[in-house]
């Protein structure tokens, strides 16, 4: 990797659960990027981490606070921790916590995040502003700009992905022309990317890393536990230290300015990219619930071939076709592919 664009690291656990868990995930973290080549510039984790339901895991408290210091200590991991009201503004800084972010759920919320900006006034920080759950580009310029108005030393802008009910693979939509305006409109304000939120799952993240820094990202959020089975939070996100170290190592990072045509290049094909990513994934989602029609099917002596469903699916594609004969071609060709595939698969079953 080139030293003269070293990309912002951001690593750590979901929440801290315990002591040990933040000591131990630290230490990993340690051990794995020695001689990587590569290296930390903070070590994030909730402290508060209140969710969707009152009943789940809501973080350690103020008491995690102390932990980090001692990560700090042990490690020179310089601590990131989320804060989510001016209260836990006032806990970090008495307890030498000075990068702070802000979650996704509180970045909708401009009264919030005015009283945080307040509390920050004046103080040596470090802010990064996750873009809110709603994908409002506005929204997002908004809070970074309450920052920038208290004096902040420092905002950085983190995009997580937007919440979407439509069909995905990943748990939060990434809408990358949303971020990508943000660059363009605050080019002062580096943008770092957070690929666990946007996957939901491991197996998506080197791909989503990937493109984030295909696009001149200054960065990564990444989460990490020591034993991410036992995650109180976000199990199935958070890479082990090690397996972490291994797909940044295997990652490309950028380092040379592009050219304009590449820029322009570029940006399309990581359209591309996330939409063949999906499409991928999909279309093997699509064959699991062929095997659950075909259980259904058999149980209930129902035959295979269904004509009239199969004209709905062959509906829905030609309503997104596009005026063309060549891709009515391509449609025709695909649709009987997919049919006769899902058929062959329902008799397989049989
Ligand atoms: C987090 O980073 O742990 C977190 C809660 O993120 P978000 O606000 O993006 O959901
Ligand atoms: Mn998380």
């Amino acid at each position: 990797m080139n030293n003269d664009r070293q990309p912002i690291l951001i690593a750590g656990p979901c929440a801290a659960e315990s002591r040990e868990q933040v000591l131990q995930t630290a230490a990993a973290l340690s051990e794995s990027l020695a001689g990587s080549g590569l290296s930390l510039t903070y070590f994030r984790t909730g402290v508060w981490k209140w969710r969707s339901t009152p009943s789940s895991f809501g973080g350690a408290g103020k008491e995690a606070l102390s932990w980090l210091q001692e990560v700090k200590q042990q490690y020179g991991f310089q601590p990131c921790v989320e804060v989510a009201c001016a209260e836990h503004v006032e806990l970090c800084i008495e307890a030498g916590v000075t990068t702070l972010w802000i979650g996704s759920r509180t970045a909708v919320n401009p009264y919030l995040v005015q009283e945080i900006a307040e509390a920050c006034q004046g103080c040596p920080l470090t802010i990064l502003v996750k873009n809110p759950v709603i994908p409002d580009l506005k929204l997002w310029m908004g809070e970074i700009e309450r920052f920038k108005k208290m004096d902040v030393r420092r905002v950085l802008a983190v995009h997580r992905g937007f919440a979407d009910r439509s069909e995905s693979v990943y748990r939060n939509a990434p809408c990358w022309e949303i971020p990508i305006e943000l660059k363009v409109r605050m080019p002062e304000i580096p943008l770092l990317c957070d690929p666990s939120h946007i996957a939901g799952d491991t197996k998506y993240i080197a791909q989503i890393a990937q493109i984030a820094l295909d696009y001149g990202y200054s960065g990564l959020m990444l989460e990490s536990h020591i034993r991410p089975a036992e995650a109180l939070s976000d199990a199935q996100q958070q890479l082990r230290p090690d397996e972490l170290v291994a797909m940044l190592q295997a990652l490309v990072f950028k380092t040379t300015a592009s050219s304009p045509a590449e820029n322009a290049l570029r940006k399309q094909r990581n359209l591309l990219e996330n939409i063949d990513v999906q499409m991928a994934d999909l279309l093997a989602k699509r064959m699991q619930i062929v095997d659950a029609v075909a259980d259904i099917k058999e149980k209930n002596n129902l035959p295979i071939v269904q004509p009239k469903q199969w004209g709905k699916v062959e509906k829905i594609y030609r309503k997104a076709s596009l005026e063309d004969a060549d891709y009515e071609e391509f449609l025709s060709k695909f649709l009987e592919l997919l049919h006769n595939a899902s058929i062959r698969r329902q008799q397989h079953k049989k």
